[in-house]
């Protein structure tokens, strides 16, 4: 079976789920460059939790976790099959311990960027979500844990935002605050030196550092994805913007 890379996606906006726009056409584009996927295991940003929990329902139901936005965005179902049996596999993999549980289903994290990227439903998705509780470095272990995934043709996809502050957002402005191109470089530069150790300690980006990351939930998802990467990845960038301010779209993919 071919490899599979692993992929992170500023996901953005939930409303980039039925808008035709420069990043929706990148995921569409990542997904016609990439070999197809025997099942895909994201890892949102979306599905923040106490503790490590897994998902291996056969028929995941889907998740509207957004409010306020126009009608049409609540009429997306974007509902493949589950993958139980890769998340069996994954849960095994994973040192830490982990749970299963089916009381969440594809949130807007996933389904908003797989809805472009893969939109016959036609392979089994499966999530893992992002314990709130443990710091950078085990999102990083967890990646690392789960990299073995890729040799069973499972697509990793991280999907959060690097830079992603929520309340200083601008839903007018094109570009993004200083602060978040800064920290947005920061990450960038030390992902293309392969010093992924720099990234685990983001804090060391300095001041943008609390603007950018207030909360971590959509930062660590990008820690799984490098903790999943190899040294003999060829690194490919793409959506490497910041939009509304706060919000950086950057995404890597790992092949
Ligand atoms: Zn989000």
């Amino acid at each position: 079976m071919e490899k599979m890379p692993v992929l992170f996606v500023g996901h953005g906006s939930p409303m980039n789920a039925i808008e035709d726009n420069a990043f929706t056409r990148n995921w569409i584009k990542i997904a016609r460059e990439i070999p197809k996927p025997a099942a895909i295991l994201s890892i949102s940003a979306h599905w923040y939790t106490s503790g490590t929990r897994i998902m291996d329902e056969a028929n995941p139901k889907v998740i509207y976790d957004m409010y306020g936005f126009p009608p049409a965005l609540y009429k997306v179902v974007y509902s493949p099959a589950g993958a139980p049996e890769m998340a069996r596999l994954a849960k095994n993999l994973i040192t830490k311990e982990t749970v299963f549980d089916n009381t969440w289903g594809f949130d807007h994290g996933t389904w908003s960027v797989l809805v472009h990227m893969y939109p016959q439903k036609d392979i089994p998705v499966f999530q893992i979500s992002v314990d709130g509780l443990s710091p950078a470095g085990v999102h990083f272990e967890i990646g690392r844990n789960l990299r073995l995934l890729r040799e069973k043709g499972v697509l990793i996809l991280g999907s959060g935002n690097v830079a992603h502050n929520l309340r200083l957002i601008d839903w007018s402005m094109k570009g993004g605050y200083e602060w978040a191109y800064e920290f947005d470089n920061y990450v960038k530069d030390n992902i293309l030196k392969n010093e992924f150790k720099n990234v685990v300690d983001y804090q060391k980006a300095g001041d943008s550092t609390k603007l950018a990351v207030p909360t971590p939930d959509h930062f660590y998802p990008l820690l799984y994805i490098l903790g999943s990467a190899e040294e003999s990845d060829q690194i490919k960038i793409y959506n490497d913007e910041c939009v509304m301010g706060s919000l950086s779209m950057t995404s890597y993919l790992f092949i």
